[in-house]
């Protein structure tokens, strides 16, 4: 190990920094946040440091770098655009024994300032000794997506139930095991979608009660899975797939989703296919219930938004009616999905200022929905579960007056690398459909957006693959 990381204790403390370039002001706006007593000397600097000046958040003394000016400070930054400089302040501060930064020129340097993930009080440091900064930037954007941006309030938490913990848990293994239940679980959860006060509730009771290690406290995640391509998951909805103990999935969630739920994670496939649910709703519902009551971490994995023709409230009525704490994370909506992917905008200043959502799923072989509605001009129609009622679909939009050339476009499997889009009129679009081996699930945009489609159209996915394939072998 060429460098030992160390947190240092800045507040109030004199810092210098020579420089007042883009690079100075970086390290000052760092230094700022650690509240340190900053010194600039330089005989420009930019804007920004001009303004920072301006409102006294730092000293500036406008001139050249003279030895004298290291008298007062416990550290120096050196970030001047001439390596001579450079050198030559980093000589005189290491005469005094002061720790240096050169920025860039880690041979200079007696400390790196590494990339930080800043979840104050807890901060996540990466280094690379000088190697690569950018790949320290790399580092750190992923710890970005899974560190809760609300991890720092945990660590309050914690700090603020430290006393009594150690006092009603004598052993430090008995304290870490108890912690451990505190931070993977629903108190922590809690935390993190802002039920502080519930938390700190909870925390009690938990410490409170007989033996903390036998309280068991299971929770439900209700969470959108999106339309199919992974990359489109949430930060919170990939967290709470990789803590999970048990995931109920259904037919509509795809593969490369479900190998991101954390591997030891029991899976139960609970079906839903059109017309014959291979779990009845009632039962998902109580299974739902029993799972958390028998302490576990359950993650109900739905295809899109939950929120969408997804019947993810009746599934949450009853973990209300049990009093088990439950969180309802977002995907992004078959619709969403499906139109970006397919280049086909949902609103258009031009075409579309507004847009329905509605459900084509056949209720006892009728469709009833308001037609009147759907035929509006300058509106876009979405229809989940269109597949069947596809030729009703149209031929009763013609019939409530829509133009017969309107476009329409079927998406098949949307973000997935089985994207196929037909587009076509009310007029043809059932026919051009009949002809193709359609593989569902599906969804049907009416609208005259759709026409966009022909110049939007960026999502090819088997081109893609023959790009990606092509630019690896030039590499
Ligand atoms: N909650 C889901 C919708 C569930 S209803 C959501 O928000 O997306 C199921 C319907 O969603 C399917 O019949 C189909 O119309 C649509 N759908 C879901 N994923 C899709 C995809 N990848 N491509 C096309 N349609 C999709």
């Amino acid at each position: 190990m060429d460098y030992l990381p160390i947190f240092l204790k800045l507040t109030d403390e004199p810092c210098l920094v020579v420089g007042g370039g883009e690079t100075a002001q970086r390290k000052i706006d760092l230094l700022l946040r650690a509240r340190a007593q900053i010194t600039v000397v330089a005989p420009d600097i930019t804007n920004h440091i001009h303004t920072l000046v301006k409102r006294g958040r730092i000293d500036y003394i406008r001139d050249q770098f003279y030895d004298e000016y290291l008298d007062k400070t416990r550290i120096v930054i050196i970030a001047t655009n001439n390596i001579d400089t450079n050198k030559r302040v980093a000589a005189a501060a290491r005469k005094l024994r002061l720790p240096i930064n050169v920025v860039d020129q880690p041979a200079l340097c007696d400390f790196i300032i590494p990339s930080i993930v800043d979840r104050s009080p807890v901060i996540v440091a990466v280094g690379t000794g000088g190697t690569s900064p950018v790949l320290a930037r790399i580092l750190r954007a992923k710890l970005e997506t899974i560190i809760p941006a609300s991890y720092g309030q945990l660590a309050i938490l914690a700090r603020d139930f430290r006393a009594k913990v150690r006092s009603k848990l004598p052993t430090t293994q008995q304290r870490r095991a108890f912690w451990e239940q505190v931070f993977q679980g629903p108190i922590a959860e809690m935390m993190f979608s802002g039920k502080e006060n519930k938390a700190r509730h909870l925390l009690n009771k938990l410490l409170n009660s007989a033996d903390p290690h036998s309280f068991k406290q299971g929770e439900v995640y209700l969470v959108g899975a999106g339309p199919g391509d992974p990359d489109l998951l949430t930060f919170r909805a990939l967290r709470l797939m990789q803590q999970a103990d048990v995931v109920l999935y259904d037919r509509l969630v795809s593969d490369g989703v479900l190998d991101l739920v954390r591997r030891e994670a029991d899976r139960i496939y609970v079906g839903k296919k059109r017309a014959q649910h291979e779990v009845p709703q009632n039962k998902i519902n109580q299974l739902l219930v029993d799972l958390a009551k028998s302490g576990k971490r359950v993650l109900r994995l739905k295809g899109g938004d939950p929120f969408i023709f997804g019947r993810g409230s009746e599934e949450i009525e009853d973990l209300f009616h049990n009093g088990i704490p439950f969180q309802v994370i977002p995907g992004i909506t078959a619709a969403s999905g499906c139109a970006s992917y397919a280049g086909i905008p949902l609103t258009h200043r031009d075409f579309a200022q507004s847009c329905v959502f509605v459900t084509g799923h056949l209720q006892s072989e009728n469709l009833e929905l308001n037609w009147k509605q759907l035929c509006q001009p300058s509106q876009t129609v979405v229809v989940y579960m269109s597949l069947t009622g596809l030729d009703t679909i149209c031929k009763q939009m013609i019939n409530h007056g829509s133009p017969a050339h309107l476009p329409a476009a079927l998406i098949q499997q949307g973000t997935t690398s089985d994207q196929r889009v037909v587009c076509g009129t009310l007029n043809t679009l059932p026919g051009l459909v009949s002809k193709l081996k359609i593989k569902p699930p599906t969804l049907l945009i009416i609208g005259e957006v759709v026409q966009l489609h022909s110049m939007l159209n960026w999502f090819q996915p088997g081109q893609s693959e023959l790009g990606t394939l092509q630019l690896g072998n030039t590499g």
